[in-house]
């Protein structure tokens, strides 16, 4: 049996790359599907196998062509997901599905830009959520700073610092804290993840020289509207970095959180949480609210709750 990874998904085909860094195109059989069945199973995703999972397979040759089958899919040690689009996937219940976007990975790489497209402080939370949901180490990088003729970014630097949260200021454009970057990022398995024109793909052509993305393109977000398939694609760099990138998948919304976990995943929240009145409080409009009286007294950043309350509206109960 062979070993390996997905790195992207094409309606039926699954390529994995092996070991031996040759990429194979793999196909599910009927058995493992059975075995991972949604209603048998009564599971909310709708990914058998994801971008990023470690599987294994066999080889069988048919023509001149050799593809794997799926015999195996390892237990995930952890993954990022969002809520299905929609129109792909209504649970039984009316409920929207679960979809994984990327597997097994360590490090949350958040990209952002200061501007041109000016900082996005909502996407950076929302990102956050994931990331402390989805137990990934997150880091936030500013791009672009450049362009940051009144600072502005040392403001937000200050604000994630304080939480307890790296961030990095770089410019792509004068090789500003890329070597930092980069030095960060020796060894791991890596997701990036950024709004449209941040700079993601120069970043990445940076970071990793033969990757040849395309750059500067017209936002892709706009164009095909909110609802894009999912395109994550993994690109195993060497044998110790692998990096999951995102480029069809501009915005996310959280999966599988209740208006009552969300509190937790606000990191600086937490310590206020317990002294809530009532222990369902979502720190909305509950008397003796802990949490409200932190961000009145400052000492909760009203950014940070605005995001909170931005999220917890979203959450369809
Ligand atoms: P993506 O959509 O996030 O992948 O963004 P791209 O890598 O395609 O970059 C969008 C635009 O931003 C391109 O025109 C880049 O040349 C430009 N850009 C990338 N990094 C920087 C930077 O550090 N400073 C400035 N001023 N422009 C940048
Ligand atoms: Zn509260």
């Amino acid at each position: 049996m062979q070993e390996g990874r997905v790195t992207r998904i094409e309606s039926k085909d699954i390529y994995v790359i092996s070991n031996d860094g040759s990429e194979i195109r793999c196909v599910l059989p009927g058995k493992i599907k059975n075995k991972y069945s949604l209603k048998k199973n009564k599971l909310n995703t709708l990914d058998i196998v994801a971008v990023g999972d470690f599987v294994k397979y066999s080889l069988k040759t048919s023509g001149n062509e050799t593809v794997g089958i799926i015999e195996e899919i390892a237990e995930r040690n952890n993954y990022v997901s969002r809520k299905a689009p929609k129109i792909r996937g209504r649970g039984e219940k009316g409920k929207r599905l679960e979809q994984i976007v990327a597997a097994n990975v360590d490090k949350l790489i958040i990209v952002t830009s200061i501007a041109n497209p000016p900082f996005n402080n909502r996407f950076v939370d929302r990102m956050l959520v994931i990331a402390e949901s989805s137990e990934i180490e997150p880091l936030i990088i500013i791009n672009k700073i450049d362009l940051d003729e009144n600072n502005t970014s040392n403001k937000w630097k200050s604000l994630y610092e304080s939480i307890g949260y790296k961030i990095l200021e770089i410019s792509v454009k004068e090789k500003l804290n890329v070597d930092l970057l980069q030095s960060k990022i020796q060894e791991g398995k890596f997701v990036f993840w950024g709004q449209s024109g941040v700079g993601k793909s120069s970043l990445l052509n940076h970071l990793f020289p033969g990757l040849n993305l395309k750059t500067g393109e017209i936002s892709d977000y706009s164009k095909k509207g909110k609802h894009t398939t999912v395109t994550a694609k993994l690109i195993q760099i060497n044998s110790k970095v692998s990096v999951i990138d995102t480029p069809g998948i501009r915005e996310i919304e959280p999966y599988g959180i209740s208006k009552n976990d969300l509190g937790h995943y606000f990191i600086e929240f937490l310590p206020f949480i317990s002294d809530c009145k009532f222990n369902t409080c979502t720190h909305f409009h509950e008397p003796g609210c802990a949490v409200r009286t932190a961000v009145e007294q400052k000492k909760i950043h009203k950014e940070r709750y605005q995001s909170y309350l931005n999220l917890l509206q979203s959450i369809e109960e």
